[in-house]
């Protein structure tokens, strides 16, 4: 049974990427989703393995379950490389696919938003190095993050990596998704995780919020008009963590949405697709395990 078991888990999981995987069922490695740049990757792997994504080490649960993102502007191979309990070890090298990235140019911002006075950027430092903590968390928790949701229902009105002409000047990409949405819509969670971050005046987010998905993953909701939770609090998926508004650098009502991995800034739209994947693979595993 469990070795019928094993094969199937293998087969779900395989059969999304077409990916080569260990030969034996003592030395698993298998890995949903594809190298796409913005991208999020789940990883199964044999209980106890050790894993390192690139030059960073990450956390595995205790079904053998990891998650891992591709920078935005990462290019070549990403490897994995896996550890067995045994000591044996498997390497992956994932040739990374280019994404093409729109180019977006808003005009109407206040200049401050653009080139911050010389009084703000000791604020500006500060905050960012807050942020850069709360995404930083690579907490383990029971299970990897599950099927991530839309936090506000709406249209979306910019993408993840576009490049950024603001007043006319090349500026950084945009790292989220913009939803637009009326103020006061309401901003749920998009999973589970603890509250890492609740500032209610973020130089370029204004009142933002960070959760702390574990296993390195991370969202965060900017712009708000008001925040419902505090830091250390732990939210459910879909629960109510703010108010849509137009705070910090906002040109109207929207709620920014990022994920992050380890500080990688990953696509929403992606961890939606990826997650609801690898969450209906589950139920397809589940189902078929009672029969
Ligand atoms: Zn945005």
């Amino acid at each position: 049974m469990t070795k019928y078991f094993l094969f199937l888990s293998a087969f779900i999981f395989s059969a999304f990427i077409g990916f080569s995987h260990a030969e034996s069922a003592t030395n698993r490695f298998y890995i949903l989703g594809n190298a796409v740049q913005g991208n999020m990757l789940y990883g199964k792997v044999t209980p106890g393995s050790k894993v390192i994504v690139g030059d960073k080490k990450v956390q595995v649960s205790s079904k053998g379950d990891f998650v891992f993102g591709i920078p935005r502007d990462a290019k070549g191979t990403l490897k994995v490389k896996v550890t067995f309990p045994s000591g044996i070890t498997d390497t992956r090298p994932l040739l990374i696919q280019a994404k093409k990235w729109q180019i977006q140019a808003l005009n109407d911002l206040p200049q401050k938003h653009v080139n911050p006075p010389a009084e703000e950027l000791q604020k500006i430092k500060i905050q960012a190095a807050d942020v850069k903590n709360a995404r930083g968390l690579n907490t383990k928790t029971s299970s990897v993050p599950g099927c991530f949701m839309q936090p506000v229902k709406g249209i979306v009105s910019s993408v993840f990596g576009s490049q950024r002409i603001l007043n006319g000047e090349p500026k950084n990409p945009h790292l989220g998704i913009d939803i637009a949405a009326k103020t006061g819509t309401e901003v749920k969670a998009s999973a589970a995780g603890t509250v890492s971050y609740a500032e209610p005046d973020n130089y370029y987010n204004g009142q933002m919020v960070i959760i702390d998905h574990g296993y390195g993953i991370s969202s965060s909701y900017s712009h708000m008009s008001k925040i419902n939770v505090t830091v250390g609090q732990k939210v459910k998926k879909g629960e109510v963590i703010g108010l849509v508004g137009s705070t910090g650098r906002s040109t109207g009502p929207h709620l920014h949405w990022g994920v992050s991995w380890l500080n990688t800034p990953i696509n929403p739209q992606n961890v939606l697709k990826v997650s609801a994947k690898r969450c209906s693979s589950g139920k397809q595993k589940r189902v078929t395990k009672n029969q």
